[in-house]
């Protein structure tokens, strides 16, 4: 039987974009602001402060995403701490991060956390009957992988 982490009705939504997707992000939440302010938000440093322009609320800020703010968010994910991310990576640019970028996207999948990369997904994700209600996330099990015989691995 998976684990289940039981998500209330007020999630803790991680949000970040990158650069040239920050005035995107702002648009966006300004149109989601009614859902977005019933949540609570936690942002890498800058699309954080933004975040706060934007909307008028209270922001909980990492470090900036290149400063280490990526890899906290993913820490957050990978103890239980966020419940979504939406995050506004840019596909056509390569970020002195991408290390990071790329961590902070496996965790999301790794730990089965419900994540939105562009617009239209965001809208989907804000919009579901679980946003706004309770859900039951299943937990990924890990077990199996953490007692895999590593002694054949380290011989070949
Ligand atoms: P920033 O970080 O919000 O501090 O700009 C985002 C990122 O990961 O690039």
């Amino acid at each position: 039987m998976a684990k289940i982490k039981k998500l209330g009705l007020r999630k803790r939504i991680a949000l970040v974009a990158h650069d040239n997707k920050k005035a995107d992000l702002q648009d966006w939440a300004i149109q989601n602001r009614d859902t977005l302010v019933k949540h609570e938000l936690i942002a890498t440093g800058t699309t954080g402060r933004k975040l706060e322009e934007a909307l008028g609320v209270p922001v909980k800020r990492m470090l900036s995403g290149p400063l280490g703010g990526d890899q906290q968010l993913g820490a957050l994910i990978a103890t239980g701490d966020i419940d979504v991310m939406i995050f506004f990576w840019d596909p056509m640019e390569a970020q002195p991060h991408d290390s990071d970028v790329k961590a902070l996207l496996r965790l999301g999948v790794a730990w089965n956390i419900p994540m939105a990369c562009d617009r239209a997904t965001a809208d989907f994700v804000m919009t579901s009957p679980f946003m706004n209600g309770e859900y039951e996330a299943a937990i990924p099990d890990y077990t199996d992988y953490l007692s895999r015989d590593i002694s054949k691995a380290a011989t070949v």
